[in-house]
């Protein structure tokens, strides 16, 4: 389908790509019964490979498409419409799957896997988490010894997406020494059939059950020197590159399903009547409806705003967790507000809607859970905080001047904090971890309201430019929440320690 659309890759390829995605999708996905029977048909796994769907963001060389991060995104949040666990499985394979091979693998490893991870043949999966490590990356026990010129490889790992089907693992491995890094790892290639490696069963999940979820046991795996990708036990900048692929691939995957919860609200309110009239005539299901609308627009704007500075790694390593955050916490609070305005039918399974929320929810957690990624972003705003034009000249003399004056002072306000924070606690800033996270949240909806104004300022869609206003006010109204200072330790530890039995 990729070659009949006449790729090389540009933007005019995503609508009819959108297309082609849109009805194999309409035919053969059918989300309640991936969910009823916990996996994904084989048949639309071939389907999908078929369309090519598995080497979009593979290089041409190879077979695949060659499209970038910004196509890729396009059709993942299309795909997430139909089903969350198909778009997870593809977007798996496109992001933490298959980029450290692509940005950083030999030629001889990228020969030997790439086409047929391009034809889809071979399926992608992507492994650090381990029963003992999940936040904390640094502490990896799966440990691997040089002997012999071969990398011996011991260990657990769990939570693996696309694990009871996949061909092709990058796996993080501890290598210390390796490198000359007393404390090292390295990311490594490894294939299914390797021995001594094995895939445990499937787990049993709240949502997203057609998504393969496995753990994997490493004993005595032998793989070659070459199979470390990047630099040997200095794998932490390639971790951070693809794992910015996978989180920017999931803000678009929320996107996704945000889209459809805020087409079954609309749908759903215009339909049922209640006090004699329609629900959506109601203002304040009104005001539910607009804020979705206007949420959905600024994560939409913000996923396409990150996933444009695919080439510079350190600008998407820094914007792609604002994206998988704001997302994520966007498409679950979004699909809230649908299950709410369904009334009861938003519990019944047979709507599709509880569906929606079950899936959404692992977003928050996985790729990083997001308390973890707002401390993070936190701390790398007080340590280098990238620089920012003021929008009001982007929106010049347009009836959007007002609403980019308006991000323009939520970005004022945020600098206010970092600097305060800075002056007051100094090198102890970064110790200041609560205040990291509540600076986190707010630099989340900094950018998306730049990205918001900016998506608007960049056409003529009056619907964009009344999306973004809304958007803005949403937003300095949640950051000035975030920024004001949290409730004193002096009370909140009393209260840890008071966790209550029952009340006599
Ligand atoms: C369905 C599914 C698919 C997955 N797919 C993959 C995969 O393909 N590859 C892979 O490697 N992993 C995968 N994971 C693992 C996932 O990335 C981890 O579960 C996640 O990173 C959280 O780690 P943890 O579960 O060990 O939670 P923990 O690290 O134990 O943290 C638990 C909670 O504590 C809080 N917390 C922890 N640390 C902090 C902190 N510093 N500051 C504030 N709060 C904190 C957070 O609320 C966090 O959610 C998957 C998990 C699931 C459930």
């Amino acid at each position: 389908v990729l070659a009949s659309l006449k790729c090389p890759p540009s933007d005019d390829v995503v609508p009819s790509l959108l297309d082609v995605v849109r009805r194999f999708c309409s035919a053969e996905v059918n989300s309640a019964r991936i969910d009823r029977e916990a996996c994904i048909p084989r048949g639309v796994l071939r389907g999908l490979a078929d369309l090519g769907l598995f080497g979009l963001t593979l290089p041409t060389s190879y077979g695949g498409a060659g499209l970038g991060l910004h196509e890729a995104c396009r059709v993942i949040a299309e795909l997430a419409r139909f089903d969350r666990s198909v778009a997870t499985t593809v977007g798996v394979h496109l992001g933490l799957g298959t980029r450290a091979l692509i940005a950083f693998g030999s030629k001889s490893l990228q020969e030997r896997f790439l086409p047929a991870l391009a034809s889809g043949a071979k399926i992608a999966a992507f492994s650090t988490t381990e029963p003992g490590s999940g936040s904390d990356l640094s502490n990896l026990a799966t440990r691997g010894v040089m002997s012999g010129g071969e990398l011996v490889i011991n260990g657990e790992k769990i939570y693996v997406t696309n694990g009871g089907f996949a061909d092709v693992f990058t796996l993080t491995v501890s290598t210390p020494g390796v490198g000359g890094a007393e404390r090292g790892q390295s990311l490594v290639i490894l294939d299914r059939a390797t021995k001594g490696f094995t895939v445990g069963p499937e787990e049993s999940k709240l949502g997203l059950k057609g998504s393969s979820t496995t753990s994997l046991a490493l004993e005595d795996v032998r793989v070659p020197a070459m199979a470390v990708v990047g630099e040997a036990g200095r794998g932490a900048d390639e971790l951070h590159h693809v794992l910015s692929w996978g989180r920017t691939l999931m803000g678009a995957g929320c996107c996704g399903t945000a889209q459809v919860a805020v087409e079954r609200m609309r749908e759903h309110t215009a339909s049922r009547r209640q006090f004699g009239k329609p629900l959506d005539s109601l203002e304040v299901v009104q005001e539910q409806l607009a804020t979705a609308s206007a949420r959905l627009f600024a994560m939409q704007a913000l996923v396409e705003r990150v996933s444009s500075v695919e080439a510079d790694f350190a600008s998407l390593g820094v914007r792609s967790l604002a994206a998988k955050v704001f997302c994520s916490e966007g498409a679950g609070e979004i699909v809230d507000v649908c299950v709410q305005l369904h009334g009861g039918a938003g519990f019944i399974e047979g709507t599709g809607v509880p569906l929606l929320a079950r899936d959404a929810r692992i977003t928050r957690i996985f790729e990083g859970a997001n308390d973890v990624l707002l401390t993070q972003m936190g701390a790398q705003e007080l340590v280098a905080a990238p620089r920012r034009s003021p929008l009001a000249s982007a929106a010049g003399a347009t009836s959007l001047a007002a609403v980019a004056r308006g991000a323009d002072q939520l970005a004022d306000d945020v600098a206010a904090v970092r600097t305060a924070t800075q002056e007051k606690y100094r090198v102890g800033a970064l110790r200041q971890k609560r205040l990291l996270h509540r600076l986190g949240r707010a630099l989340c909806w900094r950018d998306a309201a730049d990205a918001a104004v900016l998506e608007a300022c960049s056409t003529t869609n009056p619907h964009y430019a009344a999306l973004a206003t809304l958007f803005v006010e949403q937003a300095r109204h949640e950051a000035a929440r975030s920024l004001t200072a949290p409730v004193g330790l002096d009370v909140i530890t009393p209260a840890l320690r008071a966790t209550p039995g029952s009340l006599s």
